[in-house]
């Protein structure tokens, strides 16, 4: 190929960086932070000042992906959806409170200059290159696929997708596939020449396909019988925050969340009008008030004795935290048979693996949790269609993930299997 694909920490799940270049320009797309708890927690050295890029873009609003985007000089271009741009800002901001540091990036972030809001199926062309971004379904609500146009090349960089949330099968159709097919292959008349795909799942062999859909019908059916619900969940995964409301409306509870999160709700509730769903309304969700006993000013003493009231008469679903300022809401709850769910990656809470957090894990055993959690991810299945369906004239290679070859027992054909390049 005349196009340059350079990956860097490919071999992981987080610390996404991939750049592609012709002799001109230099494209980066995502520049994401290391996770902990994966083999390479240090992030790759990256020479702004040499590498003359002409634009960053970013696939979506997850750390992994945007989380050194402060290093970036101000002068290149940095190109994300509206969605991601005012969830990084709320999240700056929520954090501001207690650190100087996040206060500074906020003002930082709400001044830089060259941001560019990006829409989907709307070309941007960066010198010889054209980007056109496609949404898609992921955990994060303002995800994107990539096709970059080079000479005569296009290549597909997927981000992070999967087919098994609410914006993955509508009305027994695979969006994702159907996008593919339409947008991007125009089906089979455009030729890709290669295929960047993340493939977090195919190490982790044993999944079973579990949708947000299955989850949801599953909340329903926990509501009905248990009315006092504390939440552990990531407050960007807005499919299953979606999911876990809808299931408390069907049962006449509400969603109590933080300021924070009562703000990052708001954002996806305008932005979903675009959509044309009542998925991520989240009109059943309020902010829980202090406890009454906090309230040092009478009218704010009864807004929240009033709230606790309706609470205990009606069920709540309260957004719950493994950090020492929650255990006063376990206190003041103590008197219900509350139960726990926990709704995030089972890595976190096992001991012996390396993303192990002993905080969360203490917070779970304490208040007996139980699980309830769909991967962000596609399944082997949806990577191995996208792959069939996208079917690659030269390359396809894997990011965000720790397989190499002997772990990865694909189901595609031998043509395409023979265009996978591991390193
Ligand atoms: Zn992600
Ligand atoms: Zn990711």
């Amino acid at each position: 190929m005349k196009t340059k694909v350079e990956i860097l920490q490919g071999h992981q799940i987080g610390g996404c960086i991939t750049i592609i270049s012709t002799e001109q320009m230099k494209l980066v797309i995502d520049f994401g932070e290391s996770l902990p708890g994966t083999d390479n927690v240090s992030n790759v050295d990256f020479d702004w000042q040499n590498e003359n890029v002409s634009g960053v873009f970013f696939t979506h609003y997850h750390g992994d992906h945007i989380g050194r985007m402060e290093e970036i000089p101000e002068d290149i271009p940095i190109y994300m959806g509206e969605v991601t741009y005012k969830v990084m800002l709320n999240i700056y901001q929520a954090l501001s409170r207690h650190d100087d540091n996040m206060a500074k990036k906020a003002e930082w972030f709400r001044n830089r200059k060259n941001v560019f809001f990006i829409q989907p199926d709307k070309e941007e062309r960066i010198g010889d290159m054209i980007v056109t971004p496609y949404s898609v379904d992921h955990s994060a609500f303002d995800s994107y696929m990539f096709l970059v146009h080079a000479y005569d090349e296009y290549i597909l960089h997927t981000g992070d997708y999967r087919d098994h949330g609410h914006r993955g099968y509508v009305k027994g159709r695979n969006i994702p596939l159907a996008v593919i097919q339409k947008y991007i292959t125009r089906y089979g008349r455009r030729k890709i020449n290669m295929l960047i795909t993340e493939g977090t799942t195919l190490t982790r062999s044993g999944l079973s396909r579990y949708t947000e859909k299955d989850m949801l019908h599953d909340a329903d059916v926990f509501f009905r019988e248990n009315k006092y619900v504390f939440l552990k969940i990531s407050s960007t995964n807005v499919d299953s925050l979606a999911s876990f409301a809808v299931a408390a409306q069907r049962n006449g509870m509400k969603m109590y969340v933080n300021g924070y999160l009562k703000a990052q709700i708001k954002i996806y509730q305008k932005a979903s009008i675009k959509y044309n769903t009542k998925m991520y309304m989240f009109n059943n969700v309020e902010k829980l008030q202090p406890a009454p006993v906090k309230c040092k000013l009478k009218p704010d003493r009864i807004k929240a004795e009033q709230q606790r009231l309706r609470m205990r008469r009606n069920g709540f679903i309260i957004i719950a935290s493994e950090k020492p300022s929650f255990q006063q809401t376990i206190d003041e709850f103590a008197d219900l048979p509350v139960k726990t769910i926990y709704s995030m990656w089972r890595g976190y809470i096992t001991p012996g693996s390396k993303a192990f957090n002993q905080e969360l894990y203490d917070f779970c055993k304490a208040t007996n949790a139980m699980e309830m959690h769909t991967s962000g991810h596609a399944y082997k299945d949806c990577i191995e269609k996208v792959i069939e369906v996208v079917a690659p004239s030269e390359e396809i290679r894997f990011i965000h993930t720790e397989a190499v070859n002997e772990f990865a027992d694909l189901n595609i054909c031998q043509e395409l299997k023979n265009k996978v390049r591991w390193e």
